[in-house]
């Protein structure tokens, strides 16, 4: 299959006449059962229509992504969730207002018309409303109803720019929307509201703070906090490998100087053994640190700089062929908690405290 791809300027306020006909041509492939994928303010997402079955048939497909792995589905206007949800909880109108459109996906009771092929045969469907220009302007052209993963192979860290997506799917889908380069980087927080208190499922821009501050209260899934815990997760997707780069990677936390030793000392020995060795560091600590490549992906004192990094980091990784890699960990405060779970699966729990 022939992947088309266009663009779209990144950060320009309007769309002109040829963007503006691209976006209606995308809409139209969606309309038809193809699959789209496109720029959102987290990461890039692999679109098609979230109502047709035969299209999250084909989103499972060219991703290579086990079926039982919920899609979350988009929308361009509040109005249009109550086509898909069968009740709004007062709770989720509050979400809604503070967080839509934004990167935060609510978890509601599904309504009889949303396919189970979307839902992975779950009676509740994820949804969420993106304030990406693009995004919104590309669903409204698909008639209001886009399920979107992530455009990567399954597996594979999300891609924040578009060569990421070109890399994975060129051949697989019918079109790419290159957008440039995201603004967040991670994953959408996802908020389960069928239970009581609410419960995080996956840790992302919008913080557990931010959510009790509207909430009152919420949970956070055990299994996110805790690479030990043996409770079963709640989504779906979150039992499966996620977000890895190719190479084997081990995470090192304690106190800085002690943590680049350490780092330094594996490294070595990995390089002595036939390894090509990867490090990720910050700008407080980079200078520490000696192997085959040495990455920075941020300032400690910016988390949402490492936050868009971050992918982008573990994607170079796989291009220049790094076999073992270490890491930095982070603090689980604030954004910190949606880095730490995502360096976690990357690393497969590989945590060492020191
Ligand atoms: P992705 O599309 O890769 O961003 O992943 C979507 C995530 O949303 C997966 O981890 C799913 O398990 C989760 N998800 C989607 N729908 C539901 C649902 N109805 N209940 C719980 N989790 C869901
Ligand atoms: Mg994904």
């Amino acid at each position: 299959m022939e992947t088309k791809l266009i663009k779209i300027r990144p950060d320009c306020p309007e769309f002109d006449r040829e963007e503006e006909d691209g976006l209606r041509r995308a809409g139209d492939v969606i309309r038809r059962g193809g699959l789209v994928a496109f720029p959102t303010e987290t990461v890039y997402g692999l679109g098609g229509d979230a109502l047709n079955p035969r299209s999250s048939r084909r989103i499972y497909q060219a991703k290579g992504r086990p079926s039982d792995n919920p899609l979350i589905i988009h929308i361009c206007r509040l109005e249009d969730l109550y086509g898909i949800v069968s009740r709004v909880p007062e709770a989720a109108l509050k979400i809604a207002g503070m967080f839509w459109p934004g990167p935060l996906t609510m978890i509601l009771p599904k309504a009889p018309g949303v396919p189970p092929e979307t839902t992975g045969g779950l009676d509740t469907v994820a949804v969420r409303f993106p304030s990406h220009p693009v995004a919104r302007k590309l669903i409204e052209y698909s008639g209001g109803y886009v399920a979107a993963p992530s455009a990567n192979l399954s597996g594979k860290p999300s891609p924040t720019l578009a060569r990421y997506v070109v890399e994975d799917m060129a051949g697989r889908i019918d079109m790419i929307v290159d957008g440039g380069e995201v603004g967040i980087g991670l994953e959408s927080t996802i908020l389960d509201l069928t239970v009581e208190p609410p419960r995080i499922l996956r840790p992302g821009y919008v913080t557990q703070e931010m959510l009790d501050s509207v909430l009152g209260r919420t949970d956070i899934d055990a299994t996110i906090i805790d690479p030990d815990s043996r409770q079963i997760p709640k989504a779906p997707g979150m039992k499966y490998r996620h977000y890895a780069p190719a190479g084997r990677m081990v995470i090192v936390e304690g106190e800085p100087g002690q943590v680049a030793a350490y780092i330094n000392r594996q490294a070595e020995a990995d390089r002595k053994a036939g390894e090509k060795t990867g490090i990720i560091g910050t700008t407080e600590t980079l200078e520490l640190y000696c192997a085959d490549v040495v990455k920075c992906v941020g300032s400690r004192e910016n988390q949402a700089d490492i936050a868009r990094r971050l992918f982008a980091v573990l994607r170079e990784f796989d291009d220049e062929k790094v076999t073992s890699i270490y890491s930095e960990s982070f603090s689980g405060r604030g954004l910190g908690q949606a880095i730490m779970n995502r360096l976690l699966k990357a690393a497969g729990n590989r945590l060492v405290k020191l």
